[in-house]
């Protein structure tokens, strides 16, 4: 697309710190860490978010990030990771190209859980029949 930022970066217009491409898929540092090792997975296809992925991109990116883990295991020895996607502005979504981080975790690093994430009361407080009538809503839709 051509305005979009990660779309110049997958046609290599704009400069990333590249680790690891395919035919599919294109994996650089994030510009600004939250980690040593954060990075970026993103489809080279353009694609706003996991709902508008093509099978095949989405298959692409999965294995990437299953391999990027592993190169990050074993380049920086962290003690985790936090896999996520931001989907969305209120999740804070900057940029309309999916990208999932990969976040290197390390003891002290002060960082939380996906928990961590939702602060609203609602979410500590769900009943069992709360989660009942969520799942109802859920599987009736086809
Ligand atoms: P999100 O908030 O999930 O949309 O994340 C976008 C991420 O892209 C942020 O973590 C930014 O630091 C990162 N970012 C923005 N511009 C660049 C760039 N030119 N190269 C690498 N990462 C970038
Ligand atoms: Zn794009």
């Amino acid at each position: 697309m051509a305005d979009c930022l990660f779309c110049k970066i997958a046609n290599k217009e704009i400069f990333s710190y590249i680790v690891y491409e395919n035919e599919k898929v294109l994996c650089f540092l994030d510009i600004l860490p939250l980690a040593r090792g954060h990075l970026l997975v993103i489809p080279k296809n353009h694609a706003e978010n996991i709902l508008h992925l093509k099978e095949e991109d989405l298959t692409a990116v999965f294995k990437a990030a299953k391999t990027m883990t592993k190169k990050l295991f074993k380049a920086l020895k962290p003690d985790g990771f936090t896999i996520g996607i931001n989907h969305g502005k209120i999740s804070g979504q900057t940029i309309d190209h999916f990208h999932l981080h990969i976040i290197p975790r390390f003891k002290g690093d002060g960082g939380g859980s996906i928990h961590s994430v939702v602060k609203s009361s609602l979410a500590k407080n769900f009943l069992t029949e709360e989660l009942e009538s969520v799942r109802v809503k859920i599987i009736k839709v086809k």
